[in-house]
């Protein structure tokens, strides 16, 4: 009697023990899981071609991260409330360096996010048609790049320089006062492949563009100044004859950007239009024969 009393108890003693493992075990997981959680909401992402270029999606802005074999370009970097967004992009991609960082001109929804970037990676380079502009915004990018010891270099049209095996060449800075027209263009070369990136420049830039004879030729033609009807005029369209346009829009913005007037243009040249309020961000890959696109939503 007294001895099945025990054996009761001690069946009783280990029933216990059981579930307090239970209970250890399903705290353990469940501690795991929210560690899980906070490491997904970093995601480590990888480049997978050697070259690519990421039209990030920061509204009303421009942003594009270029890479190609190892080093990395920055051209432009969103407004300033894009700068957390550009942070994170470049964390994602672990790029603790930029080769280059491009301020296209210094407008704020080009220069805002910048600040972001510089906060995040060390720039090895940093281009801008200007110096000094008056902007909160733009004061915030030259104090960040201060305080990397690093100043800001202006290229010329016709200045040439290598990112990885591709070649980027300057096609038009500072071709006029006003900021839009100050907008460092470029045609980035890679093996059979190319693009031409323009910043915010108008049609007096392109006509510029087109009287200096440069080749202008590519197959990804980053649109002007977010599609406006002032720019991607036909006679610079005719000569660029790109095989796929990327225009970088905010959804609804008060500027009516991207003009019909564009939209038609492109569509009479033939190209593929990609626009990141209706694609996300876009990703472009080149494996130096032919591009492909991906992007992250495809709603319009
Ligand atoms: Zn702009």
């Amino acid at each position: 009697m007294r001895n099945r009393k025990i054996s009761e108890h001690s069946g009783f003693k280990k029933t216990l023990t059981f579930l307090f493992a239970v209970l250890i075990f399903a705290a353990a997981a469940a501690a795991a899981k929210m560690l899980k959680n906070e490491e997904s909401e970093k995601e480590h992402k990888e480049f997978t071609e050697d070259f690519e270029i990421h039209f990030i999606d920061v509204g009303q802005a421009d942003a594009a991260l270029v890479f190609c074999k190892g080093e990395t370009m920055l051209i432009d970097g969103g407004n300033s409330e894009d700068s957390d967004l550009i942070y994170t992009y470049l964390d994602n991609y672990e790029v603790t360096e930029l080769d280059y960082i491009v301020a296209t001109h210094a407008h704020e929804d080009h220069v805002g996010g910048l600040s972001g970037a510089l906060n995040y990676a060390a720039a090895e380079k940093v281009l801008c048609p200007v110096t000094q502009y008056d902007s909160k915004a733009f004061s915030n990018f030259v104090k960040n790049v201060e305080k990397q010891g690093k100043e800001i270099s202006v290229p010329s049209a016709g200045d040439r320089f290598s990112l990885g095996e591709a070649e980027v060449n300057i096609i038009a800075c500072n071709t006029k006062d006003d900021a839009n027209n100050t907008s460092i263009v470029m045609k980035i070369i890679y093996g059979d492949t190319s693009f031409l990136l323009t910043g915010d420049a108008e049609r007096e830039t392109e006509l510029a563009i087109l009287e200096g004879g440069y080749d202008i030729s590519c197959t990804v033609l980053k649109v002007g100044h977010h599609g406006s009807d002032s720019s991607t005029t036909y006679p610079f369209l005719r000569a660029v004859m790109p095989k796929y346009a990327v225009i970088s829009v905010g959804k609804d913005n008060s500027y009516d950007h991207p003009s019909e007037n564009t939209l038609s243009r492109l569509r009479d040249s033939g190209a593929t239009v990609y626009r990141t309020d209706y694609n996300g961000d876009i990703i472009c890959r080149s494996n130096g024969n032919k591009v492909t696109f991906e992007v992250s939503k495809s709603n319009k």
